[in-house]
């Protein structure tokens, strides 16, 4: 394969940066531009040591950077193919030229994710380790990262394997009987084929119900904060953002204007669907309108509901009271440090059969009660990275549902006693799709897909 380089540090200014180079001519490249402070032969050069030197611009013959340069050697490389890495002073232009030396000398610029895919294409990883990288790369959160390095080490690799393994051991036992129909195993063949594909469907359930806690852990929750004017939303929204001192970004809603607000809790991301531009922006004696909080209700995966405890539930309270029948959501009664209208014991509030939360927000009172009821809602703390499996990615569940149903199909084909060569045509559907998953067998446009969405340099 050619010889690839790219910076694969941020392209912003560091205290250092990296150019990475891998593939056959790797090191040839590195004896140009490279001027060692204690020279050693390539072949003396062991893998996984660093060497001090300088880059030199063979242009000019000039000094670009003082660098350390890591070598690895083929196997034992990131990508299995000879690679260096070249740390320099994290400057952009330093990077620029030194990345341009490698491509003037006989490197190819790498394309996003070609480090990686080369990695998979060279046997060293998987697909689903693959995807792993770039989800550890992109995790929000720390429960996302660990379960994403979890499936780097593997884990789902060798639970589709083994599952694979039972299946092929079936296909065995089928062909037998396809091949040697005289003897009459067929029978107890049956027999043994439904067991397997039952104990393959558990299985196979098993791991797509657990994209349910996958996507929480990579795509968060959305909560949605409602009231009526001056119940204490924005005052909420700022008591969590502070609280958690952690928002990470501002993501523009994928519709509209919404805006959402990024909070870790309990080490899983909550996205706060956050309507207080649009309301800033209408000034306050705007009608907040039934329609915003609907229009913010339905883009969520739970509703805050907040009403103002020292105050009579009004027909606005009353309509939004009607939201939370359709949703999961918490009734926050706040202002409790206020004279109190004892709201929860009011029967509309009673009626929706929601979890209340008191809270006297501006005195930041109560928050911990409103946490403690989003985990249980979820069931986020029994998310246990550390003993179950959990699929985090779309593509690895629609193949798990697909292989499901062809699982499902060949059962069915069994129990109606049709010919075995008939049965064995969605067994092999079953091997196909999980096959894709772990990349034993996939088409050239999934791959080019799924490395397109690394960075550069990766
Ligand atoms: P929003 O219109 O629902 O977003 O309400 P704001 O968060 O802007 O709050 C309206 C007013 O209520 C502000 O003056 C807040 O300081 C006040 N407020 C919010 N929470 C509390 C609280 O827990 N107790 C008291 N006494 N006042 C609060």
């Amino acid at each position: 394969m050619s010889t690839i380089a790219a910076i694969s540090t941020a392209p912003a200014i560091g205290g250092i940066g990296i150019v990475r180079m891998s593939g056959e001519k790797c090191f040839d490249i590195l004896e140009k531009i490279f001027v060692q402070k204690n020279p050693q032969k390539i072949e003396n050069i062991k893998g996984y040591t660093i060497k001090y030197g300088k880059i030199i611009d063979t242009s000019n013959n000039k000094v670009i950077d003082e660098v350390l340069v890591s070598y690895f050697k083929c196997p034992k490389s990131y990508t299995a193919e000879n690679m260096c890495e070249i740390n320099s002073h994290g400057g952009i232009i330093v990077l620029r030229k030194i990345l341009e030396m490698c491509l003037t000398n006989g490197a190819k610029l790498a394309e996003p994710g070609e480090f990686t895919k080369r990695a998979f294409l060279n046997g060293r990883i998987d697909l689903t380790q693959a995807e792993a990288i770039i989800d550890i790369i992109n995790a929000k959160s720390s429960r996302e990262a660990q379960e994403s390095a979890n499936q780097l080490e593997g884990f789902l690799s060798k639970k589709i394997h083994e599952i694979r393994k039972k299946i092929i051991d079936l296909m065995v036992d089928i062909e037998a009987n396809i091949d040697y129909p005289e003897y009459d195993i067929e029978e107890v063949s049956n027999n043994s084929a439904r067991e397997k594909l039952e104990e393959v469907e558990n299985e196979l359930v098993k791991l797509s119900k657990s994209f349910e806690s996958g996507k929480i852990l990579k795509e968060g929750i959305k909560i949605a904060i409602i009231g009526s004017p001056n119940a204490g939303k924005s005052s909420l929204l700022n008591a969590i953002l502070k609280e958690e001192r952690a928002i990470v970004t501002d993501i523009a809603g994928t519709t509209r204007d919404i805006i959402e607000e990024q909070v870790i809790i309990g080490g899983i991301p909550f996205k706060i669907i956050d309507t207080a531009g649009i309301r800033d922006a209408e000034n306050k004696i705007e009608q907040i309108g039934i329609e915003k909080s609907k229009k913010t209700a339905k883009n969520s995966d739970v509703i805050i509901a907040v009403f103002d405890n020292s105050k009579e539930l009004n027909s606005e309270d009353k309509e939004i009271l009607e939201l939370l029948k359709e949703k999961k959501s918490v009734i926050v009664l706040n202002k409790m440090d206020l004279v109190s209208c004892d709201l929860k014991n009011k029967k509309e509030i009673k009626e929706t059969n929601r979890p209340i939360v008191e809270t006297a927000v501006k005195e930041e009172k109560g928050l911990d009660n409103l946490y403690k009821e989003l985990i249980d809602m979820f069931n986020l703390n029994q998310i246990n990275l550390d003993n179950e499996l959990i699929i985090t990615n779309i593509r690895h569940q629609n193949l798990i549902n697909k292989a499901i149903e062809s699982t499902r199909m060949a059962l069915n084909d069994l129990k109606m006693s049709m010919p075995i060569d008939i049965i064995s045509i969605n067994i092999k559907q079953i091997l196909e799709y999980l096959g894709e998953i772990t990349g034993d067998n996939v088409s050239e446009d999934i791959i080019k897909n799924i490395f397109s969405k690394f960075c550069l340099g990766k």
